[in-house]
């Protein structure tokens, strides 16, 4: 990779008093300020400046902070203290929050700075960062193109170097498929693994934090302090992270299981990028399979069949009483009426109502339990693969970017994007996107991204794994040409 230090490095060098938190806060805002037709931040932290600085002192002061100095940019819907918190809507344009979500507290508390607040698709319903009131994100390696999405303005700001490390949401794919589109790391942690607390909700039993970054080492680095037990989100689990970048060793005799469903329907570019990744694997001694996991052709239909109305039940809070925007008008129904029909972009309101209609007497058992058995036995095949494999492999994505416009007046085909995806968060299971390869369309080399998935909890086997691979010269993390 070139053009960029690594999130290790740069705390290496604030330590060693090489540099100051404060310069590096400057090099990122300029960098920032020459990429701003990304469209890819949503704003800068007013106190970026002064957490700098608290961290110099606290550095001069001997503290060996982890994360010291290091610049990070945090999605939108991750509150953050006096700042703006628009989770890409209306209806939160002018909404400032009054307090920091756990994740990124523990960001602050080991000597990050955040510099600002990524964009991304309106309360995370999107794959490809498009329907944000912010308006869109372009993806840095072809500006005609999508990001990806939820996680689209975090997945832009590490492809082009502004910052090395950013924090994204992951429900159905948020995290890994804009990773993918971006030719950068993207991890979805097991359920729990990460608090949720200030995350603004969208699906509560599927959203997870997680790092996007450019090696194996910083995903390590990020994890190994945000992960942990929280006592404010009721799903936090105690495993504390023990983080490491693996080396090529890590990959001997691992058993990888390719999932037989995943194989159809992908681009060509895409194809050959998993089978030179499975021959990566197998010459550094791990074995491959391939395993069935027959209800992955339910997962797109179950998982918006919960997804939606967990939105439904989630995005109540918003009418414009407690958060936000608000709409005058005759009395307090009109005015929450109004406020929800302007506050909410038209993706929102779609899956408000489809939420609401399939839990309603009648439709609950013919929708909503349905798609619960689908998540049970799905979750069983997983469960049932990982007694004979170490690891699964999908692509992350069935093709590289599309160009902006392409899906965006279809929502199914959009749905569709994340028919690799979403099984993942249906099963609780941790799952990371490695830069693997290249498709050329029309001369522009589009990354492509291939999925790791591993069993509950083995969220640091995917980091070693993807450790092993960088030792091996494999994986194409590196900054999109225009940035570098
Ligand atoms: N694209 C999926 C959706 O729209 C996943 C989004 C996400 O992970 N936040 O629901």
């Amino acid at each position: 990779m070139s053009g960029l230090h690594t999130a290790t490095s740069l705390v290496r060098a604030v330590l060693a008093r090489e540099t100051t938190p404060s310069d590096l806060l400057t090099e990122t805002l300029a960098r920032a300020e020459a990429a701003a037709a990304l469209n890819a931040l949503v704003s800068l932290n007013p106190h970026a400046g002064a957490q700098a600085e608290a961290v110099e002192a606290r550095v001069a002061a001997g503290e060996p902070l982890p994360l010291a100095g290091l610049p990070v940019i945090v999605k939108d819907n991750i509150n953050v203290t006096g700042t703006r918190t628009t989770c890409g809507s209306r209806i939160l344009d002018r909404y400032v929050s009054p307090y920091t979500a756990t994740a990124a507290q523990r960001l602050l508390d080991a000597g990050a700075v955040i510099v600002g607040k990524a964009n991304m698709d309106e309360f995370a319903m999107g794959s490809s960062t498009e329907s944000s009131a912010s308006g869109p994100t372009l993806n840095p390696w072809d500006t005609d193109r999508v990001p990806g999405g939820s996680s689209g303005g975090s997945a832009a700001v590490v492809a082009a170097g502004i910052s090395s490390v950013a924090l994204g949401s992951d429900t159905g794919g948020s995290v890994r498929q804009p990773a993918a589109l971006c030719g950068v790391y993207g991890l979805k942690p097991t359920y729990g693994r990460v608090s949720r607390y200030g995350l603004v909700a969208y699906a509560s039993s599927l959203d997870q934090i997680g790092p996007l970054a450019h090696h194996a080492e910083d995903l390590a680095l990020l994890m190994n302090v945000i992960a942990g037990h929280d006592p404010r989100d009721a799903t936090s689990l105690d495993a504390p992270p023990k983080f490491r970048a693996g080396t090529p060793d890590d990959l001997r005799g691992l058993r990888v299981g390719v999932i037989r469903e995943s194989l159809d329907g992908n681009t060509q570019g895409v194809t050959s990028t998993l089978t030179s990744t499975l021959d990566a694997l197998r010459s550094a001694g791990a074995t491959v399979q391939e395993i069935s996991i027959p209800e992955l052709k339910y997962a797109i239909a179950a998982y918006y069949l919960i997804a939606m109305p967990e939105a439904s039940s989630n995005l109540a809070r918003f009418d414009g009483m407690v958060y936000g925007h608000r709409e005058p008008g005759a009395d307090v129904t009109a005015s929450m009426t109004l406020t929800r029909e302007r506050g909410f972009g038209r993706e929102v309101q779609r899956r408000i109502m489809i939420g609401t209609y399939a839990l309603s007497s009648g439709y609950y058992d013919a929708y909503y339990s349905r798609a619960m058995k689908i998540r049970r036995r799905l979750a069983d095949s997983f469960a049932a693969a990982f007694q004979s494999v170490d690891v699964l492999i999908t692509p992350t994505s069935p093709f590289p970017a599309f160009r902006r416009g392409e899906k965006s007046s279809d929502p199914l085909a959009m749905y569709a994007a994340d028919v690799d995806t979403v099984a993942v968060n249906l099963a609780g299971l941790p799952a990371l996107s490695v830069p693997m390869g290249f498709e050329t369309v029309n001369g522009t080399e589009l990354p492509i991204g291939i999925q790791f998935i591993a069993p509950a909890l083995h969220d640091e086997l995917l980091v070693r794994i993807s450790g092993g691979l960088e030792g091996l010269g494999v994986v194409q993390a590196r900054v999109a040409p225009a940035f570098a």
